[in-house]
């Protein structure tokens, strides 16, 4: 089979590992905009339960990404300065670069052409001298775009904006930190992915942003303001810009995810807020279904379902953080429980059976 591959982000070079480890006969083609050493983004995280999914599909990245995972089980909700920690959570963190490399390494082993620094703009030929042509391009996909009358997308940017950082502060657990000035409430999630650095996402609601004045902020401003939003949390440490600038979150759903022989995967094909740190694993965990389904109906028949029930829960887990600025009067325990339960995935019996220390400081509050 000749496939071709638009986009070396997760989905697309995981997706070309399984299919060339599941036929070495197969010619897989990637063609990636950035180079293989380009650092976008800081860390990403994963559950215990997607772990246990990549190392059924290949043990070999699975043992390259464990070894350099940060594990914790706690999140920490941090609110009028106190910290409450809930146990029972198992996640790791790993740098996004460190991740593509493991992949890029393991696919090229396996005798994958990965063409770097190759921008595509017209499909139509590649489509025509393949078997399947995936479009792995991310959140902004160009294959979605250029066949939006057969992919129907959905696209809905939000209000709320965002911004990705790194900092030398290490955070040990998912920590969710609220904070208020006299320009609105800013929410950050934080988590340590490797001995030195974490990530430090920050986002606030649009008034607040206006208000701040963030329009008219440079890089180094927006820094310093953030930086002094979380003094205290920060412990000194200064926030690390990658390219970082201020971002709509864009929800994606597509009507329909293939047409002939073009399908899209990860990003491209549905985005879930990154409230419940999920990106990176559902665009791997959409390579392994695709490369398990015997066609694209059968691929978009099992798959969809999946990522509707996490799409629900996501748009309830940003809705929490798009209205964050109501639930400031709560007490930390309070808040701690209400962001715990956020996305209906996780109830109060459930919480009782991961820290039942939590839930015995919370009382029966959490009930009502
Ligand atoms: C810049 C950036 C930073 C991020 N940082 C984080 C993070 O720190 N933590 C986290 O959990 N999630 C992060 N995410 C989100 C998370 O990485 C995604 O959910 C996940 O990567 C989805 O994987 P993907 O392979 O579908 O898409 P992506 O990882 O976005 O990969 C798509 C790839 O396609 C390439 N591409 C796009 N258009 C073309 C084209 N026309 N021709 C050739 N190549 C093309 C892009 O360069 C990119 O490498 C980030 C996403 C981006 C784009």
């Amino acid at each position: 089979m000749r496939i071709t591959i638009i986009g070396g982000g997760p989905a697309g070079l995981y997706f070309a590992i399984l299919m060339k480890k599941a036929d070495p006969a197969h010619r897989i083609v990637i063609y990636e905009r950035n180079g293989p050493d380009d650092t976008f983004g800081w860390g990403v995280v994963f559950s215990g339960k997607t772990l246990a999914n990549l190392r059924a599909a290949d043990a070999e990245s699975h043992a390259e990404i464990t070894k350099e995972f940060e594990a914790w089980d706690n999140v920490d909700v941090v609110h009028r300065g106190e910290k409450i920690s809930i146990h029972g959570n198992s996640f790791s963190g790993i740098a996004r670069l460190r991740l593509l490399k493991i992949l890029q390494r393991r696919a090229e082993e396996l005798g994958v052409e990965v063409n770097y620094r190759s921008e595509i703009q017209d499909f139509e030929p590649l489509r025509r001298d393949c078997d399947l042509l995936v479009g792995a391009d991310g959140v902004n996909s160009t294959v979605r775009l250029r066949y939006a009358d057969r992919f129907q997308p959905n696209l809905d940017a939000r209000e709320h904006r965002y911004i990705w950082y790194g900092t030398n502060q290490l955070f040990h657990g998912l920590t969710l930190t609220f904070r208020q000035n006299e320009h609105g409430t800013f929410a950050a999630h934080s988590y340590k992915f490797n001995k030195s650095t974490s990530t430090f996402i920050v986002e606030c609601d649009p008034r607040t942003w206006e208000r701040a004045g963030f329009a008219a902020m440079s890089d180094e401003a927006t820094r310093a303001y953030i930086g002094n939003v979380f003094a205290a949390d920060l412990n000194g440490n200064v926030l690390l810009s990658n390219n970082s600038k201020w971002i709509n979150f864009l929800l994606v759903k597509n009507t329909d995810w293939f047409f002939e022989n073009t399908v899209l995967l990860g990003d491209a094909l549905h985005t879930a807020h990154f409230s419940i740190g999920s990106g990176t694993k559902l665009a791997m965990e959409d390579a392994i279904a695709l490369a398990q389904s015997n066609s694209l109906e059968h691929f978009t028949s099992t798959r969809r379902p999946v990522i509707e029930t996490f799409q629900a829960a996501a748009f309830e887990s940003m809705k929490w953080f798009e209205n964050a600025a109501q639930y400031m009067h709560l007490t930390p325990l309070e808040l701690a429980f209400s962001v715990m339960t956020r996305s209906g995935r996780v109830s109060y019996e459930e919480l009782q059976r991961r820290d039942p220390e939590f839930i015995k400081r919370l009382g029966p509050r959490g009930r009502l």
